[in-house]
This record gives structure tokens, C-alpha cells and sequence, in this order.
């Protein structure tokens, strides 16, 4: 499964291993959206943990550990919606 990167002045393509994916989704995390490179970056930049909100699954309404808070507005999806949709 190619993604790309989420930064737009980025657009790379990865991959995101099955390996990675059943993390994620024993995590109940979503999958990222950022290639690893950007994903290195972010982190240096953000010293503090990074912060997790609550939210509903917007297709499930399931609830997900997010890093996108409600004020984030596009549609955040939990693993398995995330599969279906983008798979
Ligand atoms: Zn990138
Ligand atoms: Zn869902």
C-alpha cells in the first residue's frame, strides 16, 4: 500500500508495512500521513509528547486516540474505516 506524504511541499511516496499496520491498529491508533522522513522531522520539532484527544471515528463513530483535536475538522478515521477507505 503506497502513501503519500501528508507535507505538501513533501509528496513523497512510502510505504506503510503490514507489520507497521497491526501496530497501529493494536494501538487504535491511525495510520500516518506523513512519510518517515517528515515523521522524523515533526518529532525534533515538537519536544513536548505529542498530545492525544478522543475523538469519534467519523465514519464509525467509534472512538480513536487522535493526534487531531475536534477543532480539526476533515475527517479522522479509525484503523479499520482508514483500511476500507484508502485500501
Ligand atoms: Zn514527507
Ligand atoms: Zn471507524
Amino acid at each position: 500500500m503506497i502513501h503519500i506524504c501528508a507535507n505538501a511541499d513533501c509528496g513523497k511516496e512510502f510505504k506503510i508495512i503490514n507489520q507497521e499496520k497491526t501496530f497501529y491498529a493494536k494501538v487504535n491508533l491511525p495510520l500516518p500521513i506523513y512519510c518517515p522522513d517528515c515523521r522524523r522531522t515533526r518529532r525534533l520539532q515538537f519536544k513536548n509528547p505529542r498530545k492525544l484527544y478522543k475523538r469519534p471515528c467519523s465514519s464509525c463513530q467509534k472512538e480513536i486516540i487522535t493526534t487531531y483535536p475536534l477543532e480539526f475538522t476533515s475527517p479522522v478515521y479509525c484503523s479499520v474505516c482508514f483500511e476500507e477507505k484508502f485500501n
